[in-house]
Parts: structure tokens; sequence; C-alpha cells
């Protein structure tokens, strides 16, 4: 097929439309016509993992992916059929070298005496991916230096994630091998495909997001990202020479308001304005 594209997407607030700001009517039913082209492969690229992202197809109706980068990049699955998910070991063999091959059980033991973390439920922790409640005023610098201290020791090579659950009031630590990111997986899968930055693009909205937004590979930020955000990846895209590869949707495209799928869209089309043919659905589907 000479026009391939692979089209890579956070969930929660870009592809999903859970967060305050509306979406555009038919927005969803335009972007799973586009991905319904054999031409087009399909990547969910999420913090949630396989269950999360399962329920999330059905509560949305999303397309089913081909792909799942999913527990922030530290697996990724083909997702033959539904319910039918293959975890490609190759990666999680590439990951594993970051942590001399250990798993997410020995390194929680090697912080065993780290003050103030709690460990989060067994649903959230994976080989991969070991998962901490901190407090949300905490000296993260202290703590970090600390982690890091252990782990570097260890000769455990692991980048720290910290975010906030504000509505619960609590600090969030992600712990995972350093090449384990959204960037670097949605690179293994590019390399997996054999497509280059001219056949892909991502779609995101928050700060996980920022390594791909700011990066060589063509991004989108959608309307609906805070302002932060915003300048954040704009800075980062102009500090790595990348203002071309990132495009920030402003709505207007197809009389959408640019949130959502409506600015996946808008930048699919931005990138790749052949595209633009097969965002087209049946005149009154996009009224539900
Ligand atoms: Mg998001």
């Amino acid at each position: 097929m000479k026009n391939r594209l692979l089209i890579c997407t956070d969930l929660d607030r870009t592809l999903i439309p859970n967060g305050p700001q509306s979406e555009s009517n038919g927005a969803r039913q335009r972007f799973a016509a586009l991905c319904s082209h054999p031409e087009v492969t399909l990547a969910f690229v999420s913090g949630r993992h396989r269950a999360l992202i399962e329920q999330a197809i059905t509560n949305y109706c999303l397309p089913l992916p081909d792909y799942a980068i999913a527990d922030v990049g530290t697996t990724i699955y083909r997702v033959a059929a539904a319910g039918d998910w293959q975890r490609e070991s190759t990666w999680e063999a590439t990951i594993s070298a970051d942590w001399q091959g250990l798993e997410a059980r020995d390194i929680k033991s090697l912080l065993g005496d780290v003050p103030s973390l709690r460990l989060q439920e067994t649903a959230k922790q994976n080989r991969h991916k070991l998962s901490f409640y901190v407090p949300i005023q905490g000296d993260r610098t202290m703590l970090s230096d600390m982690i890091t201290r252990r782990l570097n020791d260890n000769r455990v090579s692991a980048r720290l994630v910290w975010s906030d659950d504000e509505p619960a009031g609590v600090g969030l630590l992600d712990i995972l091998p350093r090449c384990a990111s959204k960037y670097h997986a949605i690179r293994s899968l590019m390399s997996t495909l054999e497509l280059d930055t001219s056949q892909t693009v991502f779609a995101g909205d928050s700060g996980n997001d920022l390594e791909v937004l700011g990066s060589e590979i063509p991004s989108i930020l959608v309307a609906n990202s805070q302002q932060k955000v915003r300048q954040q990846a704009l800075t980062m895209a102009a500090n790595a020479g990348n203002t071309e590869q990132l495009y920030v949707a402003s709505g207007g495209f197809m009389n959408m308001n640019g949130n959502y799928a409506a600015g996946i869209l808008e930048g699919v089309a931005h990138f790749q304005p052949w595209t633009t043919a097969w965002m087209q659905i049946e005149a009154g589907a996009a009224h539900e």
C-alpha cells in the first residue's frame, strides 16, 4: 500500500471526550471512518492498563486499534481481534535491560525503607511498572534523590514519573525502565511496522504526551489541552527544531471545534491532506 499511515493517539481527553469541553457532533464517527481504511494503522497510547483500555473502547464506541501501547509505555499489544491482545515480548525484553532484568517486585524491595511511599493497587502494577502513592505536598526532590541514588547503586536505570490525583488529594509516582515511555514505544512500533515520520502522526493533550509532542514525530495537540501544556509543547518543539512537526488544533475544520477527535482529524488533515476524503460519514449520521 502506497499511502500507509500510523495514527497514534492518547485516550483520556484526547480521543475520549472526558474533559469539561464539549465534543463536536460526529467527530468520533469521522475518526472511526478514517481508521477503517486498510492503509491506516491505529495505535492507542495510554497510561491505562489493558482492561481499562478495553472498557473505554466499549463505553465510548471507539474503533478497535491495531496496537495498544499501555501502562505509560511499558507494554505494547498487537490487537489481533476483540479480546485477542498479544503482548510484544521483544519490547519488554528491550526495556528490561534498563532494569538489569529485575522486575517491579525486585525494585520494590530495593526501596523498602524509603519513607512515605505507599504501594498502589495490584491492578496498577506490572512487571515493568512500580507505582506508589505519595503525599501530595511531600518533598519530591528529596524523595527523588533518595530513590535515584538507591537505584543507581544497583545499576538500575529508571524513569520517575510524578503526577497528582487532585480529586483524591494524593500524589502518584510511577517507576519505569528509563526507555519505557510513550515516545520510545511509538518509535519501536514505527520500526516494527517499517514506517518513518512521514507516515506517522501522534495526538495528545497533557504532560505525559510532551515528550512526543516536542519530538520529530508529527504531533497534534488537541484544542481542549490546557494553556500551560500548549506553552510547554511549543517551547519544547522550538528548542528541538521541531516547530513544523507540532500542530495545535484550533477548530474550524469541517465545522468542528478542534476538541478531542475533531482536533485529531484537523491535525491529521494538516499533515496528510489526502486523508480528508476518508473522514466523510453519511449525512445525518452525526446526529445521535
Ligand atoms: Mg490525555
